[in-house]
């Protein structure tokens, strides 16, 4: 391992985490990632990988394993109250993806990926974390979790929406958390619909359920429920039985395979439940730590750019550190050339993107009206902002 650019430990192996410590590797640098989690974590709804991300994922070398992963739904349909059909529409039409370029990959198929083009070349700390970290002018000494004691040229904190290292360096979430109005809940759950490639989304005013089949006749279906709060839990969505309890709380009573999906939460041993929000920072690193991804700058789901921004994000980090003299230097530059990309992403959920989820019946007999003219009109045109970033050249 060359250690000519110096050391960087990485705190988190996701999608930012494993992106970022490909990029240093091969930009020179001798990279450390710690991971909280035993393993790679598996789990979570499909992402979506579009615009800039598939550059990224291209200059990788790994675009044609992510397009034998892609998902390529083909139909998404809207329920009412009782199960009835509102519209079936081609889901990429919905989402201004591009057919045939943009792909949609389980969550945990890009994570395991990505560790594999750099489990051999990065070292990986499982079971560990970060649990203090001192930063000089000649370095950042680290405590882990485990015991042990290092010193890093650089940290990043790749560590997601609820980073550890960002509360360490810049304190409360809550300074950096813009709520968005929902908490949402995912599990697998078995195919009790007989569901092939596709997706039914039933709502009511202020909640949402989904069922989501993505292979062809898999026994497994990805389940999702939605409801609207307008003030965030006080305490955040506590343990797993917190969790499963303000689910059947929130949908008591609801129709159609709700009440299968509620069981299902109880049992699933893959439950992901969180608010929805963004993080929004004036900036992004602190001396010799930065941030990328999640931990930095969290989109939401609904805008469903989570893994491109932290993948484009990586890039950008990675390609800044060995382009500029300087750490300080370049986390100057990575802010300068990332930001607007960001912002454009994180403004599509004042777009529209929350309008799969309308609060009121009259916002949602609205979605509805849109839905069914959208199945007689031409594909609207992908969305700008996946796009609004010119990779520079890898150096
Ligand atoms: C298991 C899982 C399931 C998910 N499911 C969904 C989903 O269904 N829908 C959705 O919209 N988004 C989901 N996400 C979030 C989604 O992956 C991210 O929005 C996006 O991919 C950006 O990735 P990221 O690498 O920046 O952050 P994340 O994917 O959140 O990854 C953060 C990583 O850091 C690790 N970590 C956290 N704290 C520490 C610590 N103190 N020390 C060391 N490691 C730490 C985590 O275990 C994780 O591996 C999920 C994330 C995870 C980890």
């Amino acid at each position: 391992m060359s250690t000519s650019r110096g050391t960087v430990l990485i705190s988190g192996a996701s999608i930012a985490g494993p992106a970022l410590a490909y990029w240093l590797h091969r930009h020179g640098f001798a990279v450390t990632v710690v991971e909280k989690a035993s393993a790679p974590r598996g789990g979570g709804y499909p992402i979506d990988v579009r615009g800039t991300a598939v550059a990224v994922a291209s200059r990788m070398g790994i675009l044609s394993r992510l397009q034998e992963a892609h998902i390529d739904s083909q139909r998404l349909t809207f329920l009412d109250a009782d199960g009835g059909e509102v519209a079936s529409v081609r889901p990429h039409a919905l989402a201004g993806s591009v057919e045939g370029r943009d792909l949609e990959v389980a969550r945990g198929d890009l994570t395991a990926i990505l560790y594999a083009v750099v489990r051999d070349d990065v070292e990986f700390l499982f079971d560990d974390s970060i649990d203090s970290l001192d930063q000089s002018e000649h370095g950042v000494d680290i405590a882990f979790r485990s015991g042990d004691q290092r010193t890093f040229d650089l940290v990043v904190g790749a560590d997601g929406m609820h980073s550890r290292t960002r509360g360490i360096l810049f304190g409360p979430e809550t300074r950096f958390h813009r709520y968005l109005g929902y908490c949402f809940a995912v599990c697998t759950m078995p195919n009790i619909l007989g569901l092939s490639r596709e997706l039914m989304l039933w709502n009511t005013p202020g909640k949402a359920a989904a069922l989501y089949a993505t292979g062809e006749n898999d026994d497994e279906l990805h389940a999702f429920l939605n409801v609207h709060r307008p003030e965030p839990p006080l305490d955040g969505l506590g343990n797993r039985d917190a969790q499963a309890d303000w689910i059947a709380e929130a949908f008591a009573g609801a129709g159609w395979k709700v009440p299968d999906i509620i069981d299902a939460m109880r049992e699933a041993d893959d439950l992901f439940s969180d608010t929805v929000g963004q993080i929004r920072m004036p900036t992004w690193s602190d001396g010799r730590v930065a941030l990328v991804g999640d931990a930095a700058y969290a989109p939401s789901f609904l805008t469903g750019q989570g893994s491109s921004l932290a993948l484009v994000g990586a890039y950008m980090l990675a390609h800044s550190l060995a382009a500029n003299r300087n750490h300080t230097e370049a986390f100057a530059a990575y802010e300068r050339d990332t930001r607007a990309f960001v912002a454009a992403n994180q403004a599509l959920v004042d777009h529209g993107s929350a309008g799969l989820f309308p609060t009121t019946a009259r916002a949602l007999e609205e979605r509805n009206t849109r839905l069914r003219n959208l199945v007689t009109m031409p594909a609207p045109p992908t969305r700008p902002a996946y796009a609004a970033l010119t990779l520079p050249e890898p150096r």
